[in-house]
């Protein structure tokens, strides 16, 4: 069995314990065995971030450019192996993990032009004979603490923003999927880096985790993940005034409307709500239909779900793989017992099919309402809901009736809804005539209301993150 150790400072360090990486297509095969960080180890990794700071800080911008460069060259390279191994350990099919590398190295490529546009301003002072000049100038260290579901495109759209800037990182991925960020650490140790600038800590939340969110070392913290994890990561860290940056969850609607293509909307809806497992923070999970459309509309998702290949996410023909362990399954199957006892008509899927790993037929309910459980908590699975309103009207009232705003999609064909809901509707991200999910690396990626805090993520905005701004007055005469 190969064993997978942590770096620090520059070097491959044993764990103190290691935990296995499980394939939940199949719980008989065992990808590797992870070590697992002690806090001394990631105090350790702490303070080599801290020792290299300085020095990265003033590295200059055509070594980073160099370095992120590099980075983004491998694993545009080896996409097909990499994407292999995320979606054995993850269980996304082949083509999302394939895709997802790819898209990993499309944000390192697209940091490594960012170290070029520091930006900066020089104007004149209100005072005569001054100037003004601003700049921006690394935050420090920053901890990175990342769910499962994005395995290697999460941590590029933390790491590649905080090197690009200047800031040291040390980065705790999540347990169940090592593997991937394992294997970019190690391109990442082959990219020239001076030690200590990069570190990786695998291992629990509670250890490493609250290690990363409680030391004083930490300048920085951004987390993507549940909201209980984040708001309790916001708590410490905000009482030692840490930067912080939480992306968490959704409940992201898709609403259909009596004027929409019924073929782009089922697309859409299909898509959003399934594809990766319907693992995604801005999976299509409510899909909020007006009455003309919705006896058709239904029927014609509902086919097309029942159509759905689900099995081992490597194999060709897969279009939906297992759910990520027997945790969030079983989670799963109680959402949708409890839509059904709650009033909800399961309309196709919501089994649980045979096979060696983690597997589900997608479930579409309908006959819901707002008030239901199914429309006001976070799944995080292959399940959706459907709630049939009166009009447009309704529509954006329900798809705003909501304590999460990610992201939030509409199908239709009338350009003046269409305007309105990209104007109204509280969410970070609108998609029309799209699926809720599936978004750009070049531009801001977020939300508002219970799904996100602090600054953007992702394209020229991830800088307000990584870079605290100084304003620097000069007296010329
Ligand atoms: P999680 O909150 O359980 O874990 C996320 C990370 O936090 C893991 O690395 C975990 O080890 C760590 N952690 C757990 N407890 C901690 C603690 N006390 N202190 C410090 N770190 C701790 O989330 P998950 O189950 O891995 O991921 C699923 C969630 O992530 C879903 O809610 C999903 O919506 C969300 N998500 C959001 C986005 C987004 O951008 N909005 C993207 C992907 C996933």
């Amino acid at each position: 069995m190969d064993k997978f150790y942590n770096y620090i400072d520059g070097a491959w360090v044993e764990g103190e314990s290691y935990t296995e990486n499980i394939n939940p297509s199949n719980t008989a095969d065992v990808i590797g065995e992870y070590a697992q960080a002690s806090r001394e180890q990631a105090e350790a990794a702490i303070s080599a971030a801290n020792a290299a700071a300085h020095g990265w800080a003033r590295s200059g911008i055509q070594a980073r450019f160099d370095a992120l460069d590099y980075i983004g060259t491998q694993l545009l390279a080896r996409k097909e192996e990499l994407g292999e191994l995320l979606s054995r350990e993850e269980g996304k099919t082949r083509a999302e993990g394939i895709g997802e590398v790819a898209r990993a190295g499309q944000i390192f490529k697209f940091f490594a032009g960012e170290t070029l546009r520091p930006g900066g301003e020089a104007l004149p002072s209100t005072r005569p004979g001054m100037g003004v000049e601003l700049t921006r100038e690394p935050v420090g260290v920053i901890g990175m603490i990342t769910p499962w579901n994005f395995p290697i495109a999460i941590p590029a759209w933390k790491i590649a923003p905080a090197l690009a800037h200047g800031n040291c990182v040390v980065f705790k991925p999540a347990g169940l999927v090592p593997g991937s960020a394992w294997a970019l650490a190690d391109i990442i140790a082959q990219a020239g880096l001076p030690k200590g600038v990069f570190n990786l800590v695998m291992g629990s939340g509670r250890v490493v985790g609250d290690a990363i969110v409680n030391s004083e070392g930490i300048d920085g913290i951004s987390f993507t993940g549940s909201v209980p994890t984040g708001r309790d990561i916001l708590a410490k860290a905000a009482a030692r005034g840490a930067k912080v940056q939480l992306e968490m969850g959704g409940k992201n609607p898709l609403v259909v409307l009596d004027d929409a293509n019924l073929d782009i909307a089922v697309d859409c809806a299909l898509q959003g709500a399934f594809f990766s497992t319907g693992q995604r923070c801005t999976a299509s999970s409510r899909l909020i239909v007006t009455e003309g459309i919705h006896d058709q509309f239904v029927a014609a998702l509902r086919e097309a779900t029942a159509k759905l290949r689900v099995g081992d996410a490597l194999k060709g023909e897969t279009q939906i793989g297992p759910v990520v362990d027997k945790g969030q399954l079983d989670s799963n199957m109680r959402y949708v017992e409890q839509a059904v006892a709650e009033g909800g008509t399961l309309a196709c899927g919501g089994e649980l099919l045979d096979g060696d790993g983690f597997y589900m037929s997608p479930a579409l309910i309908t006959n819901t309402t707002p008030d239901m459980t199914i429309n006001r908590e976070e799944v995080f699975g292959p399940v959706a809901s459907v709630v049939k309103v009166k009009d447009y009207k309704e529509a954006l009232r329900v798809a705003n009736d909501c304590e999460f705003g990610l992201s939030a999609g509409i199908c239709t064909t009338s350009l003046e809804y269409a305007t309105d809901f990209k104007r109204n509707a509280e969410a970070g991200m609108v998609m029309v005539n799209l699926p809720t999910a599936g978004v750009d690396y070049h531009v801001p990626f977020g939300g508002r209301k219970g799904s996100s805090y602090g600054s953007r993520e992702q394209g020229a905005y991830a800088r307000e993150f990584y870079t605290t701004v100084k304003t620097a007055y000069t007296r010329s005469a």
